[in-house]
Formats: structure tokens, sequence, C-alpha cells
């Protein structure tokens, strides 16, 4: 059991034992070709330091330089494939932040499904499988609040009907006001634990600095989401 693996079960918390990755191969595939059968899908040869990007959009915005190209995607072949996004106001509500409205295409422009060497993208990877697996509650870091747009407009496209409630919390931050990398993270939990701080302590503290509670209390993981 990895380091943290083994600070979730101190925690409290259980999960599913299958990987995102390799098990998951044959729903990507399906999925993928339940866009590739809508026609919303190209091939993209463009290599990540080439992308041609809308130097004005506040991230890297894919032009669609590959769009109308004709380029035939398999995998092993070195091709990327895109997805296409028409552009379309995205309207959603942070269960703490409000309402937001997006428009992903000229956010991020076409997405990436699957890169050239075959790898799954996060954006696409995190759809389908809260799609298969009836997830209808996200919680995650403001790190991650743009995306949000994009993956409810890719849903719609591969059949979501209503797509999942979101929180997104602040980030935690180490004393410089660097967001915390994982290894920190489970450094910090280690040196709690051996100073004999309780998991449920800890767990309020946790929900406390990411803005979910107003101040810290002792929580279990089952009562996790009565905070909500
Ligand atoms: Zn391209």
């Amino acid at each position: 059991m990895d380091a943290i693996r083994e600070d979730l079960a101190w925690l409290g918390f259980g999960w599913d034992e299958e990987s995102r990755q390799s098990a998951h191969e044959t729903r990507f595939e399906k999925f993928l070709d339940v866009l590739a059968g809508q026609g919303q899908t190209y091939g993209c040869t463009c290599s990540r330091k080439l992308i041609q990007v809308d130097q004005g959009a506040t991230e890297s915005r894919y032009l669609g330089t590959c769009k109308n190209a004709g380029i035939a995607w398999s995998s092993g072949q070195g091709i990327g494939v895109r997805t296409i996004l028409a552009p379309q106001m995205v309207c959603w509500n942070d269960m703490r932040l409000g309402d937001f409205t997006h428009n992903p295409q000229e956010q991020c422009g076409d997405i990436l499904v699957r890169d050239r060497l075959d790898q799954w993208t996060y954006q696409f990877a995190v759809v389908v499988d809260d799609l298969v697996e009836n997830v209808d509650l996200v919680i995650r870091g403001m790190d991650l609040l743009d995306s949000t747009a994009r993956q409810i407009q890719l849903g719609q496209l591969l059949g979501r009907n209503s797509p999942p409630s979101y929180l997104h919390h602040p980030l935690l931050l180490d004393p410089n006001g660097n967001k915390l990398s994982k290894r920190q993270l489970s450094k910090s939990i280690r040196t709690e634990r051996a100073e004999g701080v309780s998991a449920n302590s800890l767990l309020g503290e946790v929900c406390f600095q990411g803005g979910l509670i107003p101040k810290p209390i002792q929580i279990e993981v089952p009562d996790l989401h009565t905070l909500f």
C-alpha cells in the first residue's frame, strides 16, 4: 500500500480498487466511438510544442489547426484525437461559489481526447468515468474550476442527461503560499499523526481550511456528506 492509500485509510476513507487507466480502456474506446459516430472527432498531429494557440486567450486555446485537414486517426500511428466543441455558453452552479457561464470553445478550443502516445487525456477520462459510475457530486480544488464547463459539454456529447453537482474548494497551501504537493501533504499527515492528532480532528481541520465549514470541528468520513 503506498503512502497516500495508507493516509486515506487512516483518515477513514475507502475506495474502489479498480485503477483508472488500464481497467477502463474498454469504456474509453467505447465513448470515443460515440464521439466519432457523431462526426465530432478529428485527427491531430500537432506536437505540444508546435500547437498554435490563441495569444489573447487566458489559457492555451487550441486554434483548430488540424480540424479541416482530414487526418485519419487510429491508435499506434502517433496521431492524437480531438473532439469538436461547438461554441456554446455553458451555465452551471458551484455549490460554494454560485453561478458561472463559460464558453469552452473560447476557453480551450477543441479538446484532446487521446494524445499522440495513445494516452487518454484527463478531461476525457474523468468525464467518462463519472458518467459510467453515476458520480453525481464532484468536490475538488479551485485549480479545476475552468475545466468544469468543458467537462459538462463533453458529458452532453457522450450522452449524459444532467451533469454532476460541483463544489470547488480553496487549495491547501504551504507556508509559502504554494499548492501542497501530494508528498508534502502525506508528510504533514504523518507528522500530525505522530503528534497524536486524531483522524477526525485532522479531517475537520482540512475541511475548515478548504472552506467547507466555518470552524474546525471533529468530522468522521461518513458524516462528510452532511457538509453539503
Ligand atoms: Zn492539430
